[in-house]
Order: structure tokens, then sequence, then C-alpha cells
């Protein structure tokens, strides 16, 4: 599914290189979870995957389905079937979510060759999902994330993700901020996206979102390097000691 190899990024503004060699493969219906410290590069990497600008490329590559994700342009990513849940997901004020949740389906299933949704049909359908998430319907209608809450922006940003069905989920950090409850909702949201060939990638600083969303395997980002990968157990040691006895063993290695 994805493929990471060697990547290394640096700042487009600055000499300041933030990647160094990052290596990830996630297979079909595979969940991995990417923890580490802050400033280590995690967000940089899905940033990167997105097509964000501001970085550029050193050395490396990123494959979705074998197809070259870095030479495409953002909307070809999300029409490839990539999609990120931002860690810090954006207002668009004067953009009904509604409207803007449409035009998003409607372009993607057009990149896909696929029909659009009649009116009826994306009603019917963003309603159900909106439910499951407990966003109710004045949220629907009001201006992407412009006043929602932390926990609600989150949540819409699950929304968004139910509704494109993409191939790869990244999430970035999309517990921090939640309360327990809208903690269960995101994960339930994710799991409910869980099929057995849609995979995810899940960034996150607490151990207690992988007791909901299960991952296959915990990777350690540190500085611009994943430093170690194991089963669920790691975020276990890293919930239990901290990052510290990881980082001396890489030092030591
Ligand atoms: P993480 O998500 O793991 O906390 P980030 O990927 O956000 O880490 O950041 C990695 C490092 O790159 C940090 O030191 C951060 O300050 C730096 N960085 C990332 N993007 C920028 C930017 N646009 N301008 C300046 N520094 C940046
Ligand atoms: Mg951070
Ligand atoms: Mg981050």
């Amino acid at each position: 599914m994805l493929e990471i190899k060697n990547l290394h990024v640096k700042l487009e503004e600055e000499d300041k290189q933030i990647l160094k060699g990052v290596n990830l493969t996630v297979g079909e219906g595979e969940v991995h979870a990417i923890m580490g410290p802050n400033g280590s590069g995690k967000s940089t990497t899905s940033y990167v995957l997105a097509g964000r600008d501001g970085y550029e490329v050193t050395e490396g590559e990123a494959l979705l389905n074998g197809q070259n994700l870095l030479e495409m342009e953002p909307e070809e990513r999300a029409a490839a079937g990539l999609f990120l849940a931002f860690q810090y997901p954006v207002e668009i004020p004067g953009v009904g979510n509604m409207t803007f949740l449409r035009t998003a389906v409607n372009a993607q299933r057009k990149a896909r060759g696929e029909d659009e949704l009649s009116a009826t049909e994306f009603l019917k359908v963003v309603r159900e999902k909106a439910k499951s998430l407990k966003i109710d319907a004045d949220m629907l209608k009001r201006p992407v994330n412009v006043g929602f809450s932390g926990g609600e922006k989150k949540r819409n940003e699950i929304l968004q993700m139910a509704m494109l069905e993409p191939k790869l989920c990244i999430l970035d950090e999309t517990d921090s901020g939640l309360d327990v409850d809208a903690m269960k909702l995101v994960s339930e949201g994710v799991n409910a996206l869980r099929d057995g060939k849609r995979s995810f990638v899940v960034i996150t600083h607490y151990q207690r979102l992988l007791d909901h969303i299960k991952p296959d395997v915990v990777h350690i980002m540190s500085a611009g390097r994943i430093i170690k990968s194991g089963g669920p157990e790691l975020a276990l040691e890293v919930e239990h000691n901290g990052y510290a006895d990881l980082l001396a063993e890489q030092e030591q290695a």
C-alpha cells in the first residue's frame, strides 16, 4: 500500500534537514502507529506525503500502490486514495461544511471515473455517517470548522475521511485534545472504516488511543528517523518508561 524509502526532507526556506532517512512499509489492511517525541518529524512525514508546500525532498521516495506520490499534485494524491486528517484542522469561513463535503466527494468520484452522487444520495450517506460521529445537522450547515470546538474539529476530520473512503488514512494526533468520550467516538469512526483492505497510519502521543484502534505495528520516530519498530507492546513500553531508554539504546547502537 505505502512504501517510504530513505526519505530525506528539508525545509524549502531554510537549510534545515527534518527527515533524515525515513523507511516505512504499510501493507494492505494494516494499521501502523507512529509515536515519538515532539519535533521528531511525524507531522512533516504526513505533510510531505499529502503534498504540502514548503518542504523539499532531497532523497528517497514514497509510493502509494506503486505510484510515485512525490510527483503528484495534492488532489491527485487524494484521488489515488490518500487522506490526511490534520493535527490542526483549518477553518474555512464562507464554505458550508455540507457543500465542502459534497464538492470533495464528487471531485473524488470524478477523478476515479465514477458518477457523482445525487443530492438525495449524498444527504442520506452524510447524515448517517455524521450521526454515528455525533455530529449534528447544525454542524453540517455551519462553515467548515468555524467556531467548532477542538473535539468537533477532530470528529469533522473523521467525517471527511469516512465520506471520501480513502485507501490509506493518515491521522496526525487526531486524539490530542479529545476527552475520553470524543476519543471513543473517533476510534469507533476509524474502526468502522477498517475493512481488511484500507490501511491506516496513526500518529499519536498516547498509548490509550491504541487501546481503541489496535495497531499491527508500532514505530518510534526520533530526530527524523524511525528508530524502532515493534508490536503493540512497544507503545506500552513508551507509556511506562517514556522515550529516554529507547533514545539511549539508539545512541549506543
Ligand atoms: P512532530 O510532528 O513529530 O512533533 P514536526 O514534523 O512537526 O514534528 O516537526 C519536526 C521539526 O521540523 C521540528 O523541529 C519543527 O520545528 C521543524 N519544522 C517543521 N516544519 C517547519 C516549518 N515550516 N518551519 C520551521 N520549522 C519547521
Ligand atoms: Mg508535535
Ligand atoms: Mg506533529
